[in-house]
């Protein structure tokens, strides 16, 4: 079949991969000029298995209202005349429901597990390089309760067969000599021995580059104005480039892979999506020989940081903030980085070296991406992938490929348009949507 998919960040590119793998004809149409430009660009880099667990659990309100009022809060509503956000807002707080957000945990875990296997067979059969690294994923906490809720959430990943156990501080420090200095803030430690970290921006780019050589088509530097129906159908997508100038493209199936654009292309056409943008910051500092910058990806679980070494630099990502598609740098923001990346490492290069970016996390309230078929038979969606885009790439990506085909895929998951799979628990429903 000939497949559309519209948008070229990690998501749009992983379903052209496992779309041209399963022989159909595919082409990729983006607004930028190359693959993984928007917001997988300079994301966290961690392959995260062990932190399914979405922000919408029982301790993110009280977390939000300890954290109201403050502008470097890692957690920050700025309340907006926008509908859509405010009944995200909502949504996200029902998702904090102690047995939604275990049910959404397990959801999230399936499909990650899946994805980190996607990936590691990806690695093997292409060789594809992005700064990978395999030593897995130390999670710091600072507060005694955190320390608490995690020694749970070590039990339900452990039941659910992960490598992850409890460290002691002295035990981290031997993992990772860099947190030498700073080992002693924290009151412990949950180390998830298989997790991954790279860099999910040379991965797009590389792997949209081995699509090309499989025969992808990609069309950069255009705009997707809208989707065109006709008798229940997707009969075009209209396309303007920086002149102005309409095109129409046609295919047999549309896939949508927008990001936290989704939502306003799926719009128009009668399909509301609940994804909203979550904005996130990164910095990323170059390193010299000598500096002493972690090697093992770290998750600093008090200030909704990460931690990833990639090659020679070092990339600190992280805090979310609820404020529409506003792409602005904030200062205090990044501050709020830089002064945490060098309070922990006080000798990984030099503050001044830093570079800022920001992305919007295109999130849904459980943080469970939509992945599947559309009630609009030749339009599928992959979208909605929030915190863990990156992570769950490669499964969202093959699963999509899967769908397409005509095929049941292998994760225990609520894809969307699917009936639940009828084997042990009862699989939950996907994100509800008016698809
Ligand atoms: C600070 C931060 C840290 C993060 N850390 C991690 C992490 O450590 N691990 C992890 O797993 N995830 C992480 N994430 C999440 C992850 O980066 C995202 O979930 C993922 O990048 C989303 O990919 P996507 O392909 O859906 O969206 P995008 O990468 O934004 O791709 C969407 C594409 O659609 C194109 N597009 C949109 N609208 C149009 C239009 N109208 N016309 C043409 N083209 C259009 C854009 O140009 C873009 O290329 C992080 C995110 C942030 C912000």
């Amino acid at each position: 079949m000939k497949v559309i998919v519209l948008g070229a960040g990690v998501i749009g590119t992983t379903s052209a991969w496992y779309l041209a793998r399963a022989g159909h004809e595919v082409v990729v149409v983006d607004r930028r000029s190359h693959p993984g430009l928007e917001t997988s660009f300079a994301n966290g880099g961690q392959i995260s298995v062990s932190h399914s667990e979405p922000w919408a659990n029982p301790t993110a309100p009280f977390q939000i209202v300890r954290w109201l009022g403050r502008e470097d809060a890692p957690l920050l509503f700025r309340p907006r005349l926008d509908r859509e956000q405010w009944l995200w807002g909502l949504r996200f707080l029902r998702e904090c429901l102690p047995a939604r957000a275990r049910r959404n945990t397990a959801q999230a875990l399936a499909l990650a597990i899946y994805s980190r296997e996607q990936l590691q067979e990806l690695r093997h059969e292409t060789g594809i390089e992005y700064d990978a690294r395999t030593r897995g994923i130390l999670h710091l906490y600072e507060d005694r309760r955190e320390l608490l809720h995690a020694r749970a959430q070590v039990e339900f990943l452990r039941a659910r067969g992960l490598d992850v156990s409890l460290k002691t501080l002295d035990e981290c420090v031997e993992l990772e000599p860099a947190l030498r200095h700073a080992a002693h803030r924290f009151a412990g430690a949950a180390y998830a021995r298989t997790d991954e970290s790279g860099d999910a921006s040379l991965f797009t780019r590389n792997l949209g580059e081995l699509c090309r050589r499989r025969g992808v088509g990609f069309r950069f530097n255009v705009n997707i104005a809208r989707i065109e129906c006709d008798r229940g159908r997707v009969a075009r997508v209209v396309v303007d480039d920086p002149q102005g100038a309409e095109e129409s493209l046609r295919a047999d199936v549309y896939v949508v892979a927008l990001g936290s654009y989704s939502p306003l292309v799926l719009r128009p056409i009668g399909i509301a999506v609940p994804v909203y943008p979550v904005k996130g910051y990164s910095i990323t500092l170059p390193l010299a020989a000598g500096d002493e910058a972690p090697v093992v990806s770290l998750t600093d679980h008090s200030r909704k940081l990460v931690f990833s070494r990639l090659g020679e630099r070092l990339r600190v990502a992280g805090t979310a903030e609820l404020n529409g598609y506003d792409s602005e740098i904030n200062a205090v923001r990044c501050k709020a980085l830089v002064d945490r990346c060098f309070e922990l490492f006080p000798r990984a290069g030099r503050p001044g070296d830093a570079q800022f970016w920001t992305g919007l996390r295109p999130a849904t309230p459980s943080n469970l991406p939509i992945v599947g078929r559309s009630r609009i038979e030749n339009l599928y969606l992959n979208t909605g992938h929030g915190t863990l885009g990156w992570t769950l790439s490669c499964g969202s990506g093959r699963a999509l490929a899967d769908i397409v085909s005509g095929l049941r895929p292998e994760p225990q998951f609520g894809f969307l348009g699917l009936e639940p799979k009828k084997k042990g628990a009862a699989v939950p429903a996907a994100p509800r949507l008016s698809a």
